[in-house]
Order: structure tokens, then C-alpha cells, then sequence
């Protein structure tokens, strides 16, 4: 098994001989840039000049953080200018996000060059795990603007010697997989949900060889257990998830061969966990909410932004030889999905049940009056069977078999008509939509 590609790179950021290279080394190297920022954001940031004015101007170890305030969502909601530490001029790019809160305010991020590209370098070494020079590879995410995500993937592809084509989202699967094969793709970076759907067409309508995809990426949305091995299965090539949002400048970590976690990207970022009810710091091993200060970042540094993903940190070397900390996979979101008498049912938990039916294309679902109604789309002719045993899935399912058998859910599930033509496609983000 190879080792991670991180091992290498932080220990080259970090300055240090393998003799040197270890745990403690990263600590005080994030002491140290946990120092920078917080005297860097005081001097330059009107938010964190305000909200830091009682906190002391450096700490003394890296746990010295966990007694300064949170920055929250809301937070770059209200006034993300108030964040910024560079002239306007300096700042390449704004990202604006469509938002979850309640204010109908957008959260925007800004990144200057300098952010950019330590953004291109990380996912120059990310890729490197799945990919080598002379790989093609065809992107199945938004935009070809400059400093989009589609982009700057493309330029830390071309740094490690692969062609990269930027297709956009999965708009139609036919003419995806010929251009795939047009181009000769053998790896794939694309949504979870869009990708399965790519393979389960190509299972039925035969497009692509056998062994033309070796590696994918899945980005953007929550993988599923369920999605992985179907994707492994049906094209024999090997799957790797990563971490990440716009707020950690993009790329946050990425899994490496043992598929373990994610190997976290820790010359830019220091990760926490929280309690999340509390904000109370957890050790190593227990599970919260994540918390992301950014340690490089010019234009909008972050400190201890909450980010609403439910991991923890998993204890221990990985299997493949490397110690650089590693992000446990992120099942949940706080707060995620429909709440439930005992506990919430996310879009998740959906996706490992029904994908599990290798007729299911496709499924949305909606929460209404103690009632979930999930519509399938199928690629096949055995609806009655497949009807039946989602619905006695569904009831295996501890949490929900509870709330079934209490009366407190109902299951309705249904087919969409025309099943094999005009599905429409799910954006990145997929959750169970609630109708109250
Ligand atoms: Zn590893």
C-alpha cells in the first residue's frame, strides 16, 4: 500500500528531515501558525479585532485555543466583509453560497491568490493518490470560470503531468459516457449520486469498455457505503472520498489507499472537535462537531469556524505508515435531516438502504405529516419486487423500525413514470426535503 502523498508534502512544508518528521513536529508548527493568525486577524480583520478583544494575543499550547469564541455560519452571513484582511483589490475570488440559515443571507468566502494557490498545491498532492502522469481526466463539477473549483482542479492536475477536461454536472448520462470515451477518461471527479447514475447507465446500455475507469474521486455531497461498492463493482476501478468545503479553502483532506479516513491537510488547517450542544473541546477518538481555524490563509482567515459536520479525529498511525491526522468519514451533519422521535433520518441513511437495490437509478425524497414519500427511478423492469424489499429494508433499520412500528412514520414509496428517460438530476447537496 502506498503511503499517503500528505506524508511527504507536510513534512517538506514543515521544513523537517524524516529524523524530525512527527507529531509533536506538527504541533508546533500549527502552534506556531495558530500564533500568526490570531495577531494577523487582530491587526487586519474588523470581525476578529471585535470579537477577540478579551482573548490573549498568543497562546502557549495548541489546546490554548479551545478558551477562544467561535466564528459560525451566521457569522459570515451577516457581514463577510467584516472578515476580510487584504485591500479589495488583492481578492481574486468571492465565492457566495447558497444558504441553509434562516436570515435568506448568502455566506461569502474571499481568497487572494496566495490562497489559490496553496489551494492548487493541495490538490495537486490530493489527486497524486489516485492519479499519475499521463492519466486523463474528465470533471464532473461546476463551471470553468477561473478560481472555481472545476479549475483549480485542473491546474493541480496539469502540475502532475494528467490531462484534466472540465465537463460540468451530469446533465445527461449518454452523452457523459461518450465523452468519456471520446476522451479516452480513465478517472472521474464528480458528485456521488451522479456518478452512480453514470455506471448503472453504462451497466445497461454497454458505452464504455471494461476497465476504462481505474480511479474516481467522488466530491461534493456524502458518499454512501452503498454508492462505493457499487461503483467498484460495476466498473472495477477503486474509489476515494475527500473532505472538504469552501470555508477550508476547498480540499480539507483526502482518504489514501487503506481508505481509513481522511488524511487531513494540516499545514493549512487545525482541526477541533467540539461538543456541539456544549462547545466543550473532545479528545482525540470522540465524536462532535468539527472545527476548521485556517493556519495560511490571507484574505479571510477563519478561527474556530464551526462547520456543522458531525466526525472525530481516529486515534493512531494509519495503515498505510503515515501519522498526519486523519478525519473520520462524516455521516451526519448537526442537525442534518428530519427529526425523528429517536434521533434524525438523514438523505444518508436513505442512500445506503436503497442503493443497495441495483435497479434503483435514482431516488428523491420527501418528509410530510409523519410520512416519508421516496420516488424511484429505475432502470429496469422489477418494480413490484424491488417495492417490496425497500419497504422491508427500510424496516431493519433499528431507528426506524421504532418509529414505524409506533405509528410515528409512514413509508410510501412510488415509481416515476417514464423510468428510463427525463430523471431529473439532483444537485450536489441532496437531502430529504420536509413539507413539514
Ligand atoms: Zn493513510
Amino acid at each position: 500500500m502506498k503511503i499517503t502523498p500528505l506524508h511527504d508534502w507536510i513534512k517538506h512544508r514543515l521544513g523537517c528531515t524524516e529524523t524530525h518528521f512527527n507529531r509533536s513536529a506538527i504541533e508546533r508548527y500549527q502552534l506556531e501558525r495558530l500564533n500568526w493568525v490570531i495577531s494577523y486577524t487582530k491587526q487586519r480583520s474588523r470581525f476578529y479585532r471585535e470579537l477577540l478583544v478579551e482573548t490573549p494575543d498568543a497562546i502557549s499550547s495548541i489546546t490554548g485555543l479551545a478558551a477562544f469564541p467561535f466564528t459560525t455560519a451566521d457569522d459570515l452571513r451577516a457581514d463577510p466583509n467584516r472578515f476580510v484582511c487584504v485591500p479589495q483589490d488583492d481578492v481574486q475570488r468571492i465565492v457566495t453560497l447558497p444558504t441553509s440559515g434562516t436570515t435568506g443571507d448568502s455566506k461569502r468566502v474571499f481568497f487572494g491568490a496566495a490562497d489559490q494557490e496553496l489551494t492548487v498545491d493541495f490538490f495537486k498532492v490530493g489527486m497524486s493518490t489516485l492519479t499519475e502522469a499521463g492519466d486523463r481526466v474528465l470533471i464532473l463539477l461546476p463551471s470553468i470560470r477561473p478560481g472555481t473549483v472545476g479549475d483549480l482542479l485542473k491546474i493541480g492536475l496539469e502540475r502532475l503531468g494528467c490531462t484534466a477536461v472540465i465537463y460540468g454536472p451530469v446533465d445527461d448520462e449518454e452523452k457523459v459516457l461518450k465523452t468519456i470515451l471520446a476522451e479516452n477518461a480513465n478517472v472521474l471527479v464528480g458528485a456521488p449520486v451522479h456518478l452512480h447514475r453514470l455506471a448503472r447507465w453504462d451497466e445497461a446500455f454497454h458505452i464504455l469498455p471494461k476497465g476504462q475507469i481505474r480511479t474516481i474521486l467522488s466530491s461534493t455531497d456524502a458518499l454512501a457505503n452503498t454508492i462505493r461498492a457499487n461503483l467498484q463493482s460495476l466498473w472495477g476501478c477503486e474509489v476515494f472520498d475527500h473532505w472538504g468545503m469552501t470555508e477550508t479553502g476547498l480540499g480539507g483532506g483526502v482518504e489514501c489507499e487503506a481508505h481509513s479516513g481522511f488524511h487531513l491537510r494540516s499545514a493549512d488547517l487545525f482541526i477541533e472537535i467540539i461538543n456541539p450542544e456544549t462547545g466543550e473541546l473532545l479528545l482525540e477518538g470522540e465524536t462532535g462537531e468539527v472545527v476548521v481555524t485556517t493556519l495560511t490563509r490571507n484574505a479571510m482567515p477563519l478561527i474556530r469556524y464551526r462547520t456543522g459536520d458531525l466526525s472525530r479525529l481516529i486515534p493512531g498511525e494509519c495503515s498505510c505508515g503515515s501519522f498526519i491526522p486523519r478525519l473520520d468519514r462524516i455521516p451526519n451533519r448537526v442537525c442534518a435531516g428530519i427529526r425523528l422521535e429517536s434521533g434524525f433520518l438523514t438523505q444518508l441513511m436513505l442512500d445506503e438502504v436503497l442503493f443497495q437495490k441495483m435497479e434503483i437509478f435514482d431516488f428523491s425524497a420527501n418528509y410530510e405529516k409523519r410520512a416519508l414519500f421516496i420516488t424511484c427511478h429505475m432502470l429496469g423492469e422489477k418494480w413490484s419486487q424491488v417495492k417490496e424489499s425497500i419497504h422491508y429494508d427500510i424496516g431493519q433499520n433499528p431507528a426506524l423500525q421504532n418509529e414505524i412500528e409506533n405509528g410515528n412514520l409512514k413509508i410510501n414509496i412510488s415509481l416515476v413514470d417514464k423510468p428510463n428517460q427525463g430523471n431529473p438530476i439532483q444537485m450536489y447537496k441532496r437531502k430529504i426535503t420536509n413539507s413539514g
